[in-house]
């Protein structure tokens, strides 16, 4: 029996039933296609910019987010920070009509007009690029009425020194001032030797990571030497290291932060060594902890340290989730840093995030082995794989200090 209608609505159903299934089958696609060009436009964009980099951000817009007004007296710093080219400062002021900062110095003064952030506080951007060696001395002037300026933040949040472009930049307070001199490195690298003293960080029954950590360094310290380079240690033996008993109210490692920070400026590179323990058993392998505010071209060479340590270290003892990332102060968690990802995050240790704040120092931290561990810790402490990964990282750094790497004998 031949129906019409019924032919009719058996072709209407089947072109139906293949809208819907092509649709689904473009709607999947255009998904796939959106989160791969994602990827790719998210590795490209790491790879050429970097635009939440703090110290590179000269804008005022960000920082009202991070006034701190706890000690605030008229005429005080809520903020600090540097940039690109010199500080970005935020002024605590009671009253004010048209106020400017002068930084004064002994032959001219230089003048920036401050922008009102809301009620109370107000902001400039300083350029530190166009200074003459001189002490200047910073002034708030207002209707023709000049104040100095205070600096009442916590010690641990004040800017200190830094390397700008040719020139040292030094913050002294009372009065506040900047003291610019002639720069020149002092050392090629600074190592930070990772606890000492009454912290001896991660331990097991052979030895305690101080101890190790201190081995490792001399080692280091000794073959760079080699190379006719000079390095500087954080500490030379089992006890607390420079710099320690600088500020009484703060912790080990905000104390070794900032002492790292201090001689870090004077040095072309800084990292610090350190290794692992995990309530997991089975973590295992090396990790580079690095700022999260910087891209892959700044991390140059800690990605051809890390792509030596995947062919050096045995695959079976690599076992944790990211071999390179930077950790949230805030929330604790790690993000992974092996693609170069950029994070507006603060950084977690100590070590990373006093350096860079308070004196413009980029910092990487090497954990080598994981202590806890009984196989890496083997491969690692009893056949010597220590000796290979230092050796991978004196490779890199001899290099991108322009010196050929003499391999050991
Ligand atoms: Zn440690």
């Amino acid at each position: 029996m031949d129906n019409p209608i019924k032919k009719k609505i058996v072709i209407l159903l089947i072109i139906i039933f293949s809208g819907i299934f092509l649709y689904n089958v473009y709607k999947i696609a255009s998904e796939i296609y959106k989160t791969k060009k994602a990827i790719d436009d998210d590795y490209e964009y790491n790879d050429v910019t970097d635009i939440l980099n703090y110290l590179d951000d000269d804008s005022l817009e960000n920082i009202i987010d991070k006034v701190d007004t706890e000690n605030a007296v008229n005429y005080s710093i809520v903020y600090n920070a540097f940039t690109s080219n010199g500080i970005n400062i935020a002024i605590y002021l009671k009253d004010a009509n048209n106020p400017e900062i002068t930084l004064k110095g002994s032959k001219y003064s230089i003048s920036y007009t401050l922008t009102k952030l809301e009620d109370k506080i107000y902001a400039a951007n300083i350029s530190l690029a166009a200074l003459n060696n001189d002490t200047y001395i910073f002034y708030l002037s207002d209707n023709g009425e000049e104040n100095n300026i205070l600096n009442t933040l916590d010690p641990l949040k004040q800017i200190k020194r830094a390397k700008e472009n040719t020139k040292l930049a030094t913050f002294i307070n009372t009065p506040f001032s900047v003291i610019i001199n002639n720069f020149s490195y002092e050392y090629d690298i600074l190592i930070d030797v990772g606890h000492g003293g009454v912290d001896v960080g991660a331990s097991n029954d052979a030895i305690t990571e101080a101890d190790f950590n201190l081995i490792q360094s001399l080692y280091e310290k000794e073959r760079y030497e080699q190379h006719g380079l000079t390095v500087l240690l954080s500490r030379e033996d089992d006890g607390d290291g420079m710099m320690m008993g600088e500020f009484d109210s703060w912790n080990r490692a905000k104390l070794r932060g900032y002492a790292v920070g201090y001689y870090g400026v004077t040095a072309k590179i800084v990292y610090s060594n350190h290794n692992n323990s995990s309530e997991n058993p089975s973590d295992s392998g090396f990790e580079i902890i690095v700022p999260n505010s910087f891209n892959r071209s700044e991390l140059n060479t800690e990605f051809k340290i890390m792509n030596s340590l995947y062919e050096i270290y045995p695959k079976e003892l690599i076992n944790h989730i990211y071999t390179m990332y930077s950790r949230d102060i805030e929330t604790g968690i790690a993000y992974n840093k092996e693609r170069g990802s950029v994070y507006s995050y603060e950084d977690y240790y100590a070590t990373t995030r006093l350096p860079l704040l308070l004196f413009k120092v980029d910092v990487t931290t090497y954990e080598g082995a994981y202590f806890n561990n009984e196989d890496n810790f083997y491969w690692y402490y009893y056949e010597e794989g220590w000796k290979k990964v230092s050796e991978a990282k004196i490779k890199a750094y001899v290099e991108a200090l322009g010196k050929t790497y003499i391999p050991v004998d």
